[in-house]
């Protein structure tokens, strides 16, 4: 190892220290979202390609060791990992903050282990109110499951946030019912603009910007409260007067957040994106498998990221987006 890249921050040419990784544990899922899972398949990654738990782990601690405080376990859907338990304790272990995104089907599994190990934040995806429209979104029926286990967490007093991709004609309609969800429950729903990636058919025509967010809620409820945005958030937090929970918007497509942008990902596979839409990635496993040394190979990768959309600056570039991976594959 290079001694002077241990225990040495992630810090980019633009001075922005990397704190937070996202872990995408499979690009497997249970359900099928037209928007990140296209319907005309996807290639899964070979299984012996998967990181082990054992790899997860010593990655993880490699990132913990260069000041990575908080992790968000993704995917595809992570609860389907058999040895999520195992491997949750073990990073658990690492003294980071452990986050979950998910889509929710098998919570009730694990809202126990949750508690043990003091992991509370939980985004969980639901893009619709109404049954049918749900399935149709999802491709699959879970929707009671879902919202069985949504009332769950937020019994168990987790902090709860629900992920809703907003697309015109589809679901855009239930921006007022998704506000009314909030009126007496302290959870939060964050609205997020439709991104592209490869294979999803993406086109801005179909997606509903952070201004019609804003002025759908404000035509329903009035006058919104501004609320404090934390340095590294994503999205802009508002709450209606009165509600108990409160709202967001991800605005990646009208307004990106990239300049207090904190985020590295790794995907199931291995690999580092330090940009979401980033089409370059850093094979951390196979040297990791080799014995060698990965500190110096990340900090040699962060170098590299541009400073917006990986260089996207004024618009999304199909050339572009369609050489990255589907989003199941990444780990949003
Ligand atoms: N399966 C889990 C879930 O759905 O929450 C975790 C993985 S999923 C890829 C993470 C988040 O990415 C979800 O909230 C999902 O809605 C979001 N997402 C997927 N494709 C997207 C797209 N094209 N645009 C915006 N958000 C997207
Ligand atoms: Fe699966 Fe999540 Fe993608 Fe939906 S958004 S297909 S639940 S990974």
């Amino acid at each position: 190892m290079t001694a002077n890249y241990m225990n040495k921050r992630i810090i980019d040419s633009f001075g922005r220290q990397h704190s937070y990784l996202r872990i995408s544990l499979t690009d497997r899922c249970n359900l099928r979202c037209f928007y990140c899972m296209p319907e005309d398949g996807v290639k899964l990654i070979d299984k012996p390609n998967i990181m082990t738990m054992e790899e997860i782990v010593a990655i993880s601690k490699t990132f913990a060791d260069l000041g990575v405080d908080t992790i968000r376990l993704t995917g595809g859907e992570p609860l389907i990992r058999k040895d999520f338990e195992e491997l949750v304790r073990e990073l658990a272990r690492l003294g980071v903050s452990l986050k979950l995104t998910t889509n929710g089907i098998l919570l009730d599994r694990f809202f126990d282990l949750f508690r043990e190990i003091g992991l509370n934040n939980v985004n969980i995806s639901l893009d619709s109110l109404d049954k049918a429209r749900s399935v149709f979104i999802n491709k699959r029926d879970y929707f009671d499951r879902i919202i069985a286990n949504i009332h769950k967490a937020i019994d168990l007093k987790m902090n709860v946030k629900l992920n809703i991709v907003l697309i015109k004609g589809v679901n855009d309609s239930e921006i007022p019912d998704f506000i009314d969800f909030t009126r007496n429950k302290n959870i939060t729903v964050k609205f997020i603009e439709f991104m592209p990636f490869k294979g999803n058919h993406w086109d801005w025509g179909k997606g509903v910007s952070r201004d019609n967010v804003i002025s759908t809620v404000e035509s329903h409820f009035g006058t919104i409260i501004p609320l404090p945005n934390p340095k590294h958030s994503t999205s802009l937090n508002y709450k209606v007067y009165g509600h108990a929970g409160s709202f967001g918007i991800i605005s990646t497509i009208t307004h990106p957040f990239c300049s207090e942008c904190n985020r590295i990902r790794l995907t199931a596979d291995g690999k580092m994106k330090y940009c979401l839409f980033a089409n370059a990635e850093t094979d951390l496993l196979t040297p990791y498998r080799n014995g060698r040394s990965i500190d110096e190979i990340i900090h040699e990768a962060i170098q590299l990221k541009k400073f917006s959309r990986d260089g996207m600056v004024d618009k999304m570039e199909p050339e572009h987006y369609e050489q990255n991976r589907t989003m199941n594959s990444i780990g949003g």
